[in-house]
């Protein structure tokens, strides 16, 4: 019989509904059941919300202050294209000449924006630099990016991120950088620590760059690391996933965000699948609890989501050593405080009274976000107008 741990849930965030039960007053007995009547909600996938849910509280109630916002940036270039990737990036050997075209035009875009925040009076909360692989741009570029966002956003900021995924892209010039800029926390994401995954997964770099990467991200001084794993990749089994945990721990990064495989519409992996073996749900389940195990010595879960086409119907997970959560992941997950999408595939989140929200998207493809820059300008104008005023 197959598995439905997550019982009828489809389209909704697990924990925006436990959120919901908490602002209600609800106990956990009383939580319980009200998910497990509506959904058929597992015992086990409950506890794992009650236990996400409990960490988020104080940061949900921190950020929900009207007034506060945060920024993502989206810089849509990586090296190479995953096999499982469906996010708004292209191989720099595609459209790296139109980089310095999506630079210019961002930092305009980062100008404006700031001028619309601050005539709302809107102070920045947390800044996440995402994609793609921000560094995936020039060291010269990913200045100029980081300098505009301090400029147009000023204030004290409770947190930013840079997300340099790909150990590839990452060089001491670039992190020399980030912390010039007062980054406090990174990210680089093995997936895997066998050499064979990752030539599979069309990634140009093995384990060994992983490490030294992170050796680099420690000698620049990054306070806060996380590391993205996946579960479920193609030809891997259990114990490989309890080799990758184990050597990603060893590493002691702040954060470790578990993925499940997700077999996304718009992915290689989609346009191939009879090319690569996957594993069957049980074995899915069986991976994800080794590496829950693993983990649970020393993180602990702060925020979760599922995504349709996800391995066994599972979700994604971040663990966090205790106090080193990482706040974006939190508001943008729960959707209580308003984000300002920019740059590529980023999406604005406007946060109305009763917490529904208008979501606007910039485009995926570089040359469409090139054209319809003064469009979305705006459209976020409008949507702020319509929220604020
Ligand atoms: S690094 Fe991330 S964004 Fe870039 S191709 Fe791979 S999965 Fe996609």
């Amino acid at each position: 019989m197959q598995r439905k741990p997550w019982g009828t849930m489809v389209g909704v965030r697990p924990s925006k509904q436990v959120h919901k039960l908490l602002d209600a007053g609800l106990a956990y007995d009383q939580a319980y059941a009200a998910m497990h009547t509506e959904y058929r909600l597992s015992r086990e996938k409950f506890d794992l919300l009650w236990r996400v849910c409990q960490l988020e509280r104080p940061v949900l109630e921190e950020s929900s202050r009207p007034d506060l916002f945060s920024v993502y940036v989206g810089i849509p270039f990586c090296p190479t294209r995953c096999l499982y990737c469906s996010f708004p990036s292209h191989s720099l050997a595609e459209l790296g000449r139109l980089r310095s075209h999506f630079v210019e035009s961002l930092l305009t875009e980062i100008a404006e924006t700031g001028k619309l925040a601050a005539g709302f009076g809107l102070t920045p909360y947390t800044v996440y630099l995402g994609g793609g692989t921000p560094t995936s741009l020039a060291p010269a570029e990913l200045d100029a990016v980081l300098s505009a966002l301090r400029e147009a956003f000023p204030g004290r900021w409770r947190e930013f991120t840079v997300e340099a995924g790909r150990p590839d892209t990452i060089t001491e010039a670039h992190l020399a950088t980030i912390r010039r800029f007062g980054v406090d926390r990174i990210s680089i994401n093995p997936q895997s620590m066998h050499d064979q995954t990752l030539a599979l997964i069309g990634r140009r770099h093995g384990s060994e760059d992983i490490r030294k990467a992170v050796a680099m991200a420690r000698r620049a001084g990054i306070p806060v690391l996380n590391m993205d794993l996946i579960l479920g990749l193609p030809e891997e089994n259990t114990d490989m996933v309890a080799v990758s945990v184990r050597q990603t721990m060893a590493l002691a990064p702040e954060n470790i965000t578990v993925h499940i495989f997700s077999r996304k519409r718009a992915s290689r992996y989609n346009a191939d699948k009879a090319a690569y073996k996957l594993p069957e749900a049980d074995e899915v389940a069986a991976m994800q609890q080794i590496a829950f195990e693993l983990l649970a010595a020393r993180y602990r879960p702060y925020y979760l989501y599922r995504q349709r086409d996800i391995l066994g119907g599972l979700e994604n997970t971040g663990f966090t050593l205790p106090g080193y959560e990482c706040i974006y992941n939190i508001v943008m997950i729960e959707e209580r405080h308003h984000i300002l999408g920019l740059g590529g595939g980023a999406t604005s989140k406007i946060i109305n009274p009763g917490y529904t929200l208008l979501n606007i998207a910039t485009p995926k493809d570089v040359r469409m976000y090139l054209e319809r820059l003064p469009e979305l300008l705006a459209k976020r104008s409008a949507a702020l107008h319509a929220a604020l005023s």
